[in-house]
């Protein structure tokens, strides 16, 4: 005979359950303060990530001062700067070799729209080819403002639930990107 008994959920939690709830909350939390971005730097907005993870605005402070130049152990992907049509496969590429959970934030007007250079060799956005969760204006942004979108993807992160990446939804938004 089992000593195990199930229990209903507390009142007032509903869906998932309480264990699974909370669960979620402590490695949303975890996952939130242990980031490792991977700096997509291509031109000018890099400059300003260079002085976000200097010593005066210091990301360190989040939990992010490891930072990754390997896809496979990184998990947040910073795009900085203006992404030519010729490079969007390679930026395509290295999202595809980071593991999931993974998430992407545009930094700057080039990474998030094409910015100034509304030409026909520019890629128009990031978005154009994988998808995004933080766009970061300013041309360039300020370390503020690089931080500013930082705190958002920590945000997003604690929220996330742990079955989101095997949603549907998501699945639905992996395939319009024609990403099995
Ligand atoms: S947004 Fe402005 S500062 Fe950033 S890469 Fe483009 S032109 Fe340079």
């Amino acid at each position: 005979m089992s000593d195990i008994q199930l229990v209903d959920a507390p009142a007032g939690v509903e869906g998932a359950g309480f264990f699974a709830t909370s669960l979620d909350k402590v490695i949303g939390i975890a996952r939130s303060n242990s980031l490792w971005p991977l700096p997509f730097a291509t031109s000018c907005c890099g400059i300003e990530f260079m002085a976000t993870m200097a010593s005066h605005y210091d990301l360190a402070r989040f939990g992010a001062e490891r930072i990754s130049f390997s896809p496979r152990q990184a998990d947040l992907l910073m795009v900085m700067g203006t992404i030519a049509k010729k490079m969007a496969p390679v930026l395509r590429q290295v999202y595809l070799q980071m593991a999931e959970p993974r998430w992407v934030m545009a930094v700057g007007a080039c990474a998030s729209s094409g910015g100034i250079f509304d030409t026909y060799s520019v890629l128009q956005g990031i978005d154009e080819v994988i998808p995004v969760d933080v766009y970061v204006p300013g041309c360039p942004p300020r370390p503020e403002a690089i931080i500013d979108g930082f705190i958002n993807i920590q945000q997003l992160v604690q929220t996330e639930s742990l079955r989101r990446r095997n949603e549907p939804k998501y699945q639905e938004l992996l395939a319009k990107y024609g990403i099995q």
